[in-house]
């Protein structure tokens, strides 16, 4: 259970190699805070976590657990918060399900996940399931903007150990590959309402009959509300083709969605692109698939769990996937394709990795090839497609002298597309989708065909001013290019250019912004860096995803390492850990080797945030002597390279951790400001610096060998902290 006062500082539990880090770096911090008097508490949104708090019904006393996920939703709209936030798992039905199944391993008796619900019962069910599905958490906690930037010492770390890069050549047979229409950036309709308003989202039949989609929803004045669809027809022939094509081409048919965070859009778009790439499989044996109880939208991984014993099907799939362009892997060693997991390839994460390595995929040979990347959506392809344009022309970016991108993104309140999922339908059949405001009025109207994916997405007024007063503020401190990455041409951006010009003009900074749709601002921005500047981007929700994963990943090697602030607008903080996720291949290294690669860097420089935050917001000034001194062991971490090694037997997170509590304990030895602390952690540091060589090699020892966690998604914290603290000289120190 967890404390009910709340901390002064907030660290979220979380899930896979963030968790595990944590095991090892939060008694840590708690440690250190406690002597200046600020108390650190956790709150549980892993997915294990969210999934007991939601059937108390069904859990004994003692297994039960308070919704943590609810408090914070609270806590962040208020001006106390200050939260560190790690990433955390947007879970796919995949990963839903193998929890559901490991808690009941466990003694849960929670009910399974109704694929197909028929019952009311059922359905119900499903329907609390769902709020746990994808991107459950990161939504409810960002009551904010987004600020994100490589810290100054982060960059020059980069600059001075640039890392490697795949060779890009013109003759690339790479490229990125998108609906010429029917897709929601040419279907989009947006309009600003003048005044509060209620609505509701109803089909209209060929017949004229009328099913409501969805009803009761408000929006206040000022909101941008945007309606748009993906043709199920389009999309299809869409992928028909560039599955042909990309056998021409000779190259890998990789598909890049976001299943994750656009929980309901992209799991179906996935679904397509599984039974377009398997057709003659679905065309010859759709009724016993059917009966098996496939999925597509789950992907080939549970379909071929599901013909386990059919083996006429089975040869046929495999037929199919030889006569086909070889397919993007995810893993060539155990056959893991892109198809395989819907959540497995991620495209924030996905396409810059392939970018970096000079636009290269894995193929099932376990070599690298040139790759289609299938973006079905045009919305924001263009970004990825001239990056890769760019490189053909110019060749690979340089990090040792590369400038930096940096982001403020429009994301409060579930700003555009991420807030999209309660208005996002798979149309049952042909007819007109109305949205009508309850006086009567239709604001957006399309005509749809069965099977197209229709949504309805909305950004705030007030967000969007907080945003750019962000944008205008982060300029001034900056003194460097600020780019509004907005398309004129499309409808939803049009209105938000309708929002920042008037801002921009009356604050009187009109000349230090551009506005560029995004294709043009991708080639502006990495003309910028390649001189070594710097450049703001300005973006949406989206963007702010996608960019702060792009640049930080061709610059600094990975998006682990970003200062990512969000400021929330009732004045509290929140304090993300780095842009990237939560690293499921560093668990299984860890099971297997017991060594954890995770990089500790986003946390570090988050908690120097969140310490000097809560001085600034509560004038605790031990708190800033604590923060600045985060600063400093977060360069010593740098410039001592004390960040952990890729492999077994190297210095991992655990040896990282302990040179930060080494680091952090000498700063604050030295410093002036604080006398009593400096007496407090002198001999803390003294002790550490004198145990040094125990300390490295009780670490190191601990390596090598396959571990126990408990679980996956639900570990045991006892074995978690055993294997995560090995060092038995490390926790008579920390205690
Ligand atoms: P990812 O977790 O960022 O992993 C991609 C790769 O990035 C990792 O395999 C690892 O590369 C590297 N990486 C990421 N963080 C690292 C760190 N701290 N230290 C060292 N390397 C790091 O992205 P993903 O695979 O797309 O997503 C995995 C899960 O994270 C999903 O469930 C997703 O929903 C979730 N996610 C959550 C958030 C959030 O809560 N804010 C954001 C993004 C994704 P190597 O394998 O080469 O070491
Ligand atoms: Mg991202």
């Amino acid at each position: 259970m967890a404390d009910t006062t709340t901390p002064d500082i907030i660290y979220t539990k979380v899930d896979e190699a963030p968790e595990l880090a944590s095991a090892s770096f939060l008694p840590i911090i708690q440690k250190f805070a406690k002597a200046a008097g600020v108390s650190v508490g956790t709150r549980d949104i892993s997915l294990a976590g969210r999934i007991i708090a939601t059937f108390p019904e069904v859990l004994t006393e003692d297994q039960r657990q308070s919704d943590d996920l609810a408090a914070l939703g609270e806590l962040v709209k208020k001006p106390e918060a200050n939260v560190i936030k790690l990433p955390n798992i947007s879970a796919s039905v995949p990963q839903l399900v193998a929890a559901i199944k490991e808690l009941q391993g466990q003694g849960y008796a929670l009910p399974d996940y109704p694929e197909a619900p028929e019952t009311d019962a059922d359905k119900a069910i499903r329907a609390k399931y769902d709020t746990i599905k994808g991107s459950a958490v990161n939504p409810v906690l960002r009551e904010g903007n987004s600020d994100r930037r490589a810290a100054k010492a982060v960059k020059a770390y980069a600059q001075n150990n640039p890392h490697r890069m795949g060779d890009w050549s013109a003759d690339s047979k790479t490229r990125v590959s998108s609906m010429s229409g029917g897709d929601f950036r040419s279907n989009e309709k947006s309009k600003t309402l003048a005044d509060e308003a209620t609505a509701k989202i109803v089909l209209i039949g060929e017949d004229g009959s009328e099913t409501v989609l969805k009803d009761g929803l408000s929006y206040p004045a000022g909101t941008v509300v945007d309606a748009t669809f993906m043709s199920a027809k389009a999309l299809d022939a869409f992928l028909t083709d560039e599955i042909a094509k990309t056998k021409e081409e000779g190259t890998l048919f990789s598909l890049h969605l976001k299943a994750t965070m656009m929980k309901v859009s992209d799991p179906i778009i996935f679904g397509h692109a599984v039974k377009a790439f398997l057709k003659p499989v679905f065309d010859k044996h759709g009724e016993q698939l059917k009966a098996a109880g496939v999925n597509p939208n789950s992907g080939l991984g549970d379909l071929m769990a599901r013909v386990e014993d059919m083996p006429e099907v089975k040869a046929d799939i495999e037929k199919v996937i030889a006569d086909r362009a070889p397919l993007y892997m995810v893993d060539s060693d155990k056959g893991l394709t892109n198809l395989h997991v819907p959540s497995d390839v991620i495209i924030d994460a996905s396409m810059p990795a392939l970018i970096r390595a000079g636009g290269k995929g894995w193929g099932p040979d376990g070599k690298e090839h040139d790759a289609n990347c299938v973006i079905p959506d045009n919305s924001y392809a263009p970004v990825y497609d001239e990056t890769i344009k760019y490189f053909k022309e110019t060749g690979k970016l340089d990090p040792a002298t590369a400038g930096t991108v940096q982001n403020i993104g429009l994301m409060a309140q579930k700003a555009e597309e991420y807030g999209s999922h309660p208005t996002t339908f798979e149309i049952p059949h042909n007819g007109t989708v109305r949205m009508v405001l309850s006086d009567g009025t239709v604001l957006h109207e399309h005509s749809v065909e069965a099977g197209d994916i229709w949504r309805s997405a909305s950004t705030r007024k007030a967000p969007i001013q907080d945003w750019v007063q962000l944008a205008i503020d982060r300029q001034k401190a900056e003194g460097c290019e600020a780019i509004f990455w907005l398309d004129e041409t499309r409808a939803h951006d049009a209105e938000l250019i309708k929002y920042v010009k008037p801002i921009l003009d009356t604050k009187g900074v009109a000349d230090k912004f551009k506005i560029m749709a995004p294709r043009e601002a991708t080639r502006a921005s990495f003309e910028t860096i390649r001189d070594g500047k710097t450049s703001i981007a300005v973006t949406g929700n989206v963007l702010r995803d996608y960019l702060t994963d792009l640049f930080p990943i061709l610059e600094l090697a990975t998006s682990a390492k970003m200062l990512s602030i969000v400021k929330l607008m009732n004045g509290g903080g929140l304090f993300e850990t780095g842009a990237g996720g939560s690293a499921p291949k560093h668990v299984q290294q860890l099971m297997e080797q017991n060594h954890l690669r995770w990089d500790s860097l986003g946390e570090f420089c988050a908690l120097g945030e969140s310490l000097q935050f809560l001085a600034d917001a509560r004038g605790n000034e031990k708190a800033r002597v604590l923060g600045k001194a985060v600063d400093t062991a977060t360069q010593g971490i740098l410039d001592n390279n004390r960040s952990p090694s890729r492999k077994v037997g190297e210095p991992d997170n655990r040896d990282s951790h302990y040179w930060f509590a080494r680091y952090w304990a000498e700063a604050l030895a030295a410093q002036s400001e604080d006398c009593d602390l400096a007496a407090h952690f002198a001999p803390i540091a003294q002790e550490l610096a004198d145990k040094e060589e125990a300390i490295l090699s009780e670490l190191v020892e601990a390596q090598g060998k396959s571990v126990d966690l408990g679980g996956y998604y639900h570990t045991d914290p006892k074995k978690t902290a055993t294997v995560m603290r090995p060092s038995a000289t490390l926790n008579a120190i920390i205690g």
